[in-house]
């Protein structure tokens, strides 16, 4: 490092929801002195990366809003790509985010000095950070996965991932390839097929989707969400019934049983083809991967000019895609839906603790934290949406809060002791470890292979739990999971 570091409390990698809701909190509890960097040129993380055709969230808007800043401009009860962009920009001017955020900048280097009891930052403009606490909130979802196809890039036509969208591409009248039948598909495929000249749909698996129970929000609701009780009780109903979801993923339960029917019935109601219906049939038990929710979906792989490929890819051509049984499909555009690489966290950053070894050398085979938080040898690290950390059921927002509440919390204890750092205690983070991966094991999501699991099988992106079991343990500390130095 050659520069001299600019001083700072707390350095920020991100600018997603973790990242401005750090932001946040960090400015309410009365400090200022932090910087928020982020490696793309807009704020927002996974709503700046995805922007392709049909994005949205699946859980309903009031939920996907912070507790401390409900937002009266829903159109929809889910919200698309745009709005919940605009929401966080509205975040960001409402608090003065932007004065403290360096856009498209990325951090290079990040190294633990025990003595000074500081992280220090290279970032790749050639300056250099210096902060007492870094907070790590890229997020599982940001590192695009293409897929393993013998000659990708030897396709002439358009070659795309829905992760890294760029602005202006028009699809129209197109011959369309999409890879994938993840949420990210499911969106992507009913945007496009109807206006293009042929969307062939290769699928590997089928999943389950259940109904979406969207509805558009009037002028009324809208008005009535001016009102901060009746924005709480919303967001409140909504995290409670979210919450009912989770059951759905344990067998035997009655919610599993009628979320599967309903999943059945949907499918069964929406695609009266019994050909393509059997085709479109998970063999894999619901919700071990991510479930879909979609109207949608299913309609436009009807629609004449859309086909449903379920023959294996074998390569890829200048012209198109190849299959198993022969058959070249010719396209004009090849877009990859195929997801993110969650399996190797931060492990282009390498971030050193207090022994020289990386966090990412630490990860090599699981990688794992505190409740996903904390991992010990990295004093004063904070990571947001870390291992472990991940639901099928609910909103993220509502682990990440406790998160930052968890952070500041230790921030707190170590200003208060006068101590230059706080680490989590080897053994209290192997016990939680193991506590997680106990309950994980032979449940639901431990049945067939997805982004939620590494190669060695081990499920690395889910939190067993509820989401209130999580928040419970995690908003405040327990002081003797962690050590001071
Ligand atoms: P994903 O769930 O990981 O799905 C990737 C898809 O690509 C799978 O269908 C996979 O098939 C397929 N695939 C990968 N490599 C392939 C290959 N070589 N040949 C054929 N198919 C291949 O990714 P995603 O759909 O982008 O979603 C990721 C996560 O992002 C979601 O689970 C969700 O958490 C989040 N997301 C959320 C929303 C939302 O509405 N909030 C929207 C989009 C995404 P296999 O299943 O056979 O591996």
């Amino acid at each position: 490092m050659h520069a001299r570091p600019t001083d700072l409390e707390v350095v920020i990698l991100g600018a997603g929801m973790s990242g401005l809701c750090m932001a946040i909190q960090l400015q309410r509890s009365g400090i200022d002195d932090y910087l928020i960097v982020e490696k793309s040129h807009g704020l927002g993380g996974t709503w700046w990366d995805n922007r392709y055709p049909g994005a949205q969230v699946d859980v309903p808007a009031p939920a996907y809003s912070f507790s401390f800043a409900p937002n009266p401009e829903w159109t929809h009860r889910f919200a698309d790509a745009a709005e919940i962009h605009r929401y966080q920009q509205r975040l960001a001017e409402q608090h003065g985010l932007a004065a403290r955020m360096r856009l498209g900048v990325a951090i290079t280097e990040a190294r633990f000095d025990a003595q000074a009891g500081r992280w220090q930052l290279s970032l790749d403009d050639g300056s250099a950070l210096s902060a007492r606490f870094f907070v790590c909130s890229t997020g599982p979802l940001s590192r695009p996965r293409w897929p393993d196809i013998p000659d990708l890039a030897s396709f002439k036509g358009q070659l795309l991932h829905s992760a890294r969208w760029p602005a202006g591409v028009d699809l129209g009248d197109k011959r369309i390839g999409v890879i994938g039948t993840g949420s990210t598909a499911s969106q992507l495929v009913p945007a496009l097929a109807p206006t293009a000249a042929r969307l062939t749909l290769f699928q590997r698996t089928p999943n389950w989707v259940m109904p979406r129970l969207d509805r558009r929000y009037g002028a009324l609701d809208r008005w009535l969400a001016r009102f901060p009780p009746y924005a709480a009780l919303a967001r409140l109903a909504w995290v409670q019934f979210l919450e009912l979801g989770r059951r759905g993923f344990d067998e035997g339960t009655l919610a599993r049983r009628a979320m599967t029917a309903a999943a059945r019935g949907h499918l069964r109601r929406q695609v009266p083809d019994a050909g393509l219906r059997e085709r479109l049939t998970p063999r894999y038990p619901l919700g071990c991967k991510r479930i879909i929710y979609s109207n949608d979906y299913f309609g436009a792989l009807a629609l004449p000019q859309s086909e449903l490929v379920t023959e294996a890819i074998t390569g890829v051509t200048e012209r198109g895609v190849l299959t198993l049984d022969g058959r070249e499909h010719q396209l004009d555009a090849l877009i990859c839906a195929t997801g993110f690489d969650t399996t190797q966290l931060l492990a282009e950053l390498p971030i050193t603790g207090l022994d020289g070894r990386t966090l990412g050398e630490t990860w090599r085979v699981n990688p794992s934290a505190y409740f996903g938080l904390t991992v010990p040898g990295f004093p004063n690290l904070f990571l947001t949406l870390g291992p472990n950390t991940g639901t099928g059921h609910t909103s993220t927002l509502l682990f990440i809060e406790p998160q930052v509440q968890h952070a500041l919390a230790c921030m707190r204890r170590v200003k208060q002791s006068g101590k230059r750092w706080i680490d989590v205690r080897p053994e209290a983070f192997a016990a939680q470890d193991a506590n997680v991966q106990r309950r994980l094991a032979g449940s639901v999501w431990s049945r067939c292979s997805s982004w939620y699991r590494n190669d060695s099988g081990r499920i690395i992106a889910i939190w067993p739990g509820f989401t209130g079991e999580y928040d419970r343990a995690v908003r405040r500390p327990d002081e003797a999971a962690y050590e001071l130095g």
